[in-house]
């Protein structure tokens, strides 16, 4: 064989073996990994990625939940103070996370004030982020799409979590970013090996099938009631039965489908450069 046909030879199998490690990795078939998810508030997970989170749970799967709000701002209930709201919405996401399989002791409140993330110190913000992907030690991290519309939607919580969640990724594996955690905490450096943004609208590469999830996902977005009306506009905890149906029915309606089966979108990257 001459060498420029070898060559031709090794490239083609290299390609052909890379593509095949890339089919068969699908998040339907993973066991036994360690998945961090970092949200803004407590339910763009849910939306996001609520099927898939449903699915990796149900087979075996560690799930970690890192939710950087409290969410105390929305509503339009006069009669609500803040910090009712951030205990309501707390006791909703955990009713939400159990529904699909995921105990409250595996999520992480940062905290900070609904639509007022980027008033928050940026370098604890990321160091915070950057110390629990120490702790944990993820095989992937979920988190929002960094290069899609929000910078556009002036969605601030969503904008600064994405950007701050790839910027805690990159410090994780440098042990000079935030040296304390290695210095006082013995936290070593981690690499995240593979990144899954969720809410990827114009740039999805890969389809999760959670067909088989659609019923659990939507029943968790109905926790969240006083996200709805008409608990939204006037807090009631419970659903009247009409309107817990069309909501069903109404999320759905609009649930992403693909080739016939519910699917959940997002941009898989891997590498520095998110590609
Ligand atoms: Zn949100």
């Amino acid at each position: 064989m001459k060498i420029p046909t070898l060559l031709t030879f090794v490239i083609l199998l290299i390609t052909a073996f890379g593509i095949q490690v890339v089919a068969q990795d699908r998040v339907e078939e993973w066991h036994g990994k360690t998945v961090m998810v970092f949200t803004p508030h407590p339910d763009d997970d849910l939306f996001g990625c609520g099927g898939t989170l449903a699915r990796m749970a149900r087979n075996g799967n560690k799930i970690i939940i890192v939710i950087y709000t409290n969410d105390n701002k929305g509503s339009f209930d006069q009669g609500k103070t803040s910090e009712r709201l951030a205990r309501i919405r707390k006791a909703e996401e955990e009713a939400a996370m159990a529904t699909l399989g995921i105990p409250r002791e595996n999520i992480t409140w940062l905290g900070y004030d609904d639509g007022e993330l980027e008033y928050a110190p940026q370098k604890q913000l990321c160091g915070q982020a950057t110390k629990l992907i120490r702790q944990y030690r993820p095989d992937v991290v979920f988190s929002i799409d960094p290069g899609d519309l929000y910078e556009r939607w002036h969605k601030t919580d969503h904008r600064m979590a994405a950007f701050m969640t790839l910027d805690a990724i990159r410090a994780a594996e440098f042990h000079l970013y935030y040296p304390e955690h290695l210095l006082t905490d013995g936290l070593q450096p981690h690499k995240v090996p593979l990144l899954m943004f969720y809410y990827a609208a114009t740039e999805a590469n890969y389809w999760v099938d959670i067909t088989d999830e659609i019923e659990r996902k939507i029943e968790a977005v109905t926790k969240h009631v006083s996200q709805f009306e008409p608990s939204i506009n006037k807090y009631r905890p419970d659903w009247d039965p009409n309107d817990k149906a069309s909501l069903k029915e109404y999320m759905k309606g609009r649930a992403t489908k693909k080739d016939g089966r519910f699917v959940e979108a997002f941009r898989r990257a891997t590498g520095f450069n998110q590609q």
